[in-house]
């Protein structure tokens, strides 16, 4: 089997079976930043490159400050990078619309990750996942209304079919449905392409169900554990799949003032944002864009949505 995980096999919003997010041990690079991240990588990150001559040296010094300045803002997110992250070649491989399987059902959209933004200039992706939850979602969806923001919700179809009035609210206020699957299982990418196929058709037609037909425009795999089946598949049925740039890492609860500041940093990376509106306590997640949103708007940004 093919696979085309994002760079960190390790999932930002995974849910374990038994509900709760696991807190620690993580490694590596979130799957959003890599991609994002690696085309402004100076040449002196890059494990491969041999010590050269002087003037590259000094080329190489020229190029750390140059983009030093804007590495500044996830230093702390590149810490724990394994070297293999600042190979562009893994994030463009899963990012790349790789030739569709004539065994699988042609795509309908493109089938390539999408992570910017459909709109030019200075834009802002909210992406929201692993609801709709009955406690947070009515709140997010009222700090989004507030602020005049719109958002991606990646929902589970379960939950979808649990709270149909929550997913039909989130549709009629304006925001994008997104399939998150059916079980949240990052290891699907492990799995036969059947399963997925399972996993994606059914998420979907739990949401479709559950907002009365409503378009489901993105597919995101649980813990970016895509393939390039599982991709063909969602661009099959009118979804792209969906990546990010930014992530907050809210599912571990860092505190407000981190998932606010890691956002603010991050977003010089690329636009879209993950988040997190089921799979446990929201809380600060939903002060942080009690915070966040006016600064976004006061610093120019526009609420838009991931490219289809
Ligand atoms: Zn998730």
């Amino acid at each position: 089997m093919r696979h085309d995980r994002e760079p960190n096999p390790m999932d930002p919003n995974d849910r374990t079976p038994g509900g709760g997010y696991p807190q620690e041990g993580r490694v590596g690079l979130s799957p959003g930043l890599s991609p994002g991240l690696s085309p402004g990588l100076p040449p002196s990150l890059s494990p491969a490159r041999p010590a050269g001559r002087r003037r590259t040296v000094a080329l190489r010094v020229l190029a750390l400050g140059v983009t030093a300045a804007t590495l500044v803002g996830v230093a702390g997110a590149m810490h724990d990078a394994p070297p293999s992250a600042a190979g562009a070649s893994a994030a463009d491989a899963s990012t790349a619309a790789s030739a569709p399987d004539p065994t699988l059902p042609a795509p309908v959209v493109d089938m390539s990750i999408s992570r910017q933004s459909e709109d030019p200039g200075k834009t802002v992706n909210l992406t929201i996942d692993d609801g709709p939850d009955p406690q947070w979602t009515p709140r997010v969806l009222d700090v989004l209304a507030r602020n005049g923001a719109k958002a991606v919700f990646c929902m589970l179809g379960p939950d979808a079919r649990a709270h149909p009035d929550l997913a039909r609210q989130v549709v009629a206020a304006g925001h994008r449905l997104c399939d998150h699957s059916v079980s949240h299982d990052t290891a699907m990418d492990h799995k036969d392409v059947a399963y997925q196929e399972k996993e994606i058709v059914d998420g979907r037609r739990m949401i479709q169900e559950a907002t009365g037909g409503a378009p489901v425009d993105y597919y995101r795999a649980p813990g970016g554990a895509f393939t390039p089946e599982s991709r063909q598949i969602a661009a099959a049925h009118g979804m792209r799949p969906l990546g990010w740039n930014v992530d907050t890492r809210d599912f571990e609860r860092p505190g407000v003032a981190k998932i606010v500041e890691t956002a603010k940093a991050q977003l010089r990376i690329g636009p879209t944002v993950l988040l997190h509106d089921g799979g446990g306590n929201r809380a600060q997640t939903l002060e942080a864009l009690e915070q966040l949103l006016p600064w976004l708007k006061d610093n120019g940004y526009v609420f838009s949505f991931p490219r289809r």
